[in-house]
């Protein structure tokens, strides 16, 4: 491929599966030596790895997913980037990986996406997903933090489609992580482990699970792979408080502080799966939805505990959608970004 080729004009940006598509190039960059050597851009190709590379044994492998975004005035913008990058370094250094420099992190990606800029479509229900990744590469059998690895990021269409209102059931057998574990990092062993009983849940005929804390089960911790909020009463916004069995998202946050200018009151706290199903079975408003950077919200519709099936308010006037187009509506530069979040990139 040259400077100029892309393989863009035959992408149908109207009907594709996500994530099995990238854009045409991508970035590397190698840690040896105990550094990080300069990035490169690079036509996507498949990568060579040893048999004895790291990440194929001992799970060193971090990742992030953040989303750019053509706005109104036709600026890209990649949303809330300076976060994801910091987040990106907590887990890295929990899993005993090099942190990134901002540098290569915020540079190179905003370089990427300029020469990919024609990947970034302007449509209300498209985006361009990123996903940055860091794998072990030294080449050792042995048990032991890797000395060398590889940066990588890739791009890859995504398109906003209707979510269907969500059956979760509150997963009683297995846990997703433990306090002292690792679940607030973004590594891929996390999800490996979450396979299995998401497999199971939807052979039950659920589509999403909400996980408990692995000491009582008794707390709510997420959904899924999403953070998992309430609002009761159409008032008050409850979320688990953060720990380090809770992945800290960024969506979340984004949303917690936007509920807080919209006049609602935010509870980050311990939240018991008993509360919530008494509050539904006392015939309190109670509205439920993840909240994750792919999807922004995701309404759940019941919630499945100990075999007993109960209903969450879901009519058009719930304050989650409210919330969810507040979030749209600054990511697009139509509300102002108080809070810094939108980088902009002319391209
Ligand atoms: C990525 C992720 C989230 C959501 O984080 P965002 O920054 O909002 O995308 C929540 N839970 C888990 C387990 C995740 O991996």
């Amino acid at each position: 491929m040259n400077e100029t080729e892309t393989r863009k004009p035959d992408f149908d940006f109207e009907n594709f599966t996500f994530g099995v598509q990238s854009t045409d190039r991508m970035l590397l960059a190698a840690y040896q030596k105990g550094e990080w050597t300069e990035y490169r851009i690079a036509p996507v190709q498949s990568i060579s790895l040893s048999p004895l590379a790291m990440c194929f044994h001992y799970g060193q492998t971090v990742f992030e997913g953040l989303k750019a975004f053509r706005m109104t005035d036709g600026k890209i913008n990649i949303f809330r980037m300076e976060s994801h990058w910091k987040r990106m370094n907590r887990s890295l250094e929990r899993m005993a990986m090099p942190p990134l420099p901002r540098t290569l992190f915020m540079d190179g990606i905003l370089e990427l996406l300029k020469m990919e800029s024609d990947w970034v479509i302007d449509d209300p229900d498209y985006s361009l997903y990123i996903r940055p990744f860091v794998i072990a590469t030294e080449n050792k059998l042995g048990v032991d933090a890797s000395q060398e690895y590889l940066f990588m990021v890739v791009l890859s269409p995504m398109r906003a489609y209707y979510n269907k209102p969500l059956k979760v059931k509150v997963e009683t057998d297995y846990i997703r992580s433990a306090r002292g574990g690792a679940g607030a990092a973004k590594n891929g062993g996390n999800y490996g482990a979450s396979l299995l009983p998401q497999i199971n849940a939807k052979k039950e005929g659920f589509d999403q699970i909400i996980w408990l804390d692995a000491k009582e089960k008794k707390y709510i911790e997420e959904s899924g792979t999403m953070n998992i909020l309430f609002i009761l009463n159409g008032n008050t916004l409850v979320t688990p408080a953060l720990s380090d069995s809770i992945l800290d998202g960024i969506t979340r946050d984004s949303l917690l502080k936007l509920a807080s200018e919209e006049g609602f009151t935010v509870e980050e706290r311990q939240v018991a799966i008993e509360e919530i199903v008494e509050r539904i079975e006392n015939g309190e408003r109670v509205e439920a939805f993840g909240a994750g950077t792919a999807a922004v919200i995701s309404p759940i519709e019941t919630i499945s505990y100990k075999g007993k099936s109960h209903a969450t308010y879901l009519e058009p006037d719930a304050g989650m959608y409210r919330l969810k187009n507040k979030l749209s509506a600054v990511r697009k530069g139509m509300n102002p970004d108080t809070y810094g979040w939108n980088q902009l990139l002319d391209a």
